[in-house]
């Protein structure tokens, strides 16, 4: 129950143990001793696509019950698994690969068991963000996990507008449909300097990890049709000290890009939207630039 005074849950010790279970994010080996042993003794596996998960299942010889966790119905779905992780039910959540929550299905779930005194533990293991961020040569003190850009490109644009002068390494991931288009964009946002690495296809029989600047990776991407196809990651060096105080008046050249698409109304909303600044401050930009 909550405590009312420090919002505090007690975690209820008769009831089950909701297990976060990484996968591999390729290579079938790459799965943990105890992922294999929670897997097998767990009562339920709730897996975001379960005949997808049910191959590596089959592949590690598992038999546990296997139920389907999808986003559309997740928090739904949630209450029903946790009602039976109230009752006793040890639940293993699994994505398709590599770490549930990690751009994956789950957040609600974990959220709610949390909320409801459910125990929750991870079971560590694979994730290509951190995967690609031990090979890409990139500071890997401080960085930025930033996910899946919009797929829209003037919200992609803005978005990296946004990131430009952040100084920790960036971590995105990508699929086949937008790696060149998202590359383009990167060159356009944070220019030729910049160091970035690809990583495709990790701990798979294609993979390639290519470092350099953005042009050289979009030409190592064109050589080959086959080269744009897989899953990748692509990791950004972190802006440097003279480009972090570059006197640039922010909210200007934000509200310029977005006008060229959008009227000045729209622009100022989505500036907003995204900066969590005031509509009117980008309103008022866009009524004084010159017609
Ligand atoms: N939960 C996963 C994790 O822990 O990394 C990520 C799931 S997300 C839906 C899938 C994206 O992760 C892919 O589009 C790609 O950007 C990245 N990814 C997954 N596996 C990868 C791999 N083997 N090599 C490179 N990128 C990968």
């Amino acid at each position: 129950m909550p405590d009312k005074k420090t919002s505090l849950v007690e975690i209820s010790h008769n009831a089950g143990v909701l297990y976060v279970v990484a996968t591999p994010i390729g290579n079938l080996d790459d799965i943990t001793l105890r992922a294999i042993e929670v897997l097998n003794n767990c009562d339920l596996i709730a897996a975001e696509d379960s005949r997808h998960s049910k191959k590596l299942l089959n592949h590690l010889g598992i038999n546990t019950r296997i139920v389907a966790y999808h986003d559309h119905n997740e928090r739904q779905k949630a209450q029903s698994l946790l009602d039976r992780c109230k009752l006793g039910t040890s639940i293993a959540l699994v994505s398709d690969a590599g770490t549930p929550l990690i751009s994956d299905p789950g957040y609600i779930l974990v959220k709610q068991a949390l909320e409801q005194g459910i125990k929750v533990e991870p079971v560590p293991g694979a994730c290509a963000a951190i995967s690609a961020l031990s090979v890409a040569g990139l500071p890997s003190d401080r960085f930025s996990f930033e996910g899946f850009l919009p797929a829209k490109s003037t919200a992609r644009e803005v978005k990296l507008h946004l990131l430009q002068t952040e100084s920790r390494t960036l971590i995105f991931y990508e699929s086949t449909h937008r790696i060149i288009n998202c590359l383009i964009s990167m060159l356009a946002c944070f220019g030729e300097q910049r160091k970035a690495t690809l990583a495709k296809e990790l701990t798979k029989s294609h993979e390639s990890i290519i470092h350099g600047t953005f042009k050289e990776i979009i030409t190592w991407l064109e050589t080959a049709v086959e080269r744009q196809k897989g899953e990748f990651v692509i990791l950004v060096e972190g802006a440097a000290e003279t480009e972090r105080t570059r006197d640039l008046p922010d909210d200007e050249p934000l509200m310029l890009r977005l006008m060229q698409d959008l009227s000045v109304k729209q622009a100022a909303q989505l500036a907003a939207d995204l900066t969590g600044k005031r509509k009117k401050l980008f309103y008022n930009i866009g009524i004084q630039q010159p017609k």
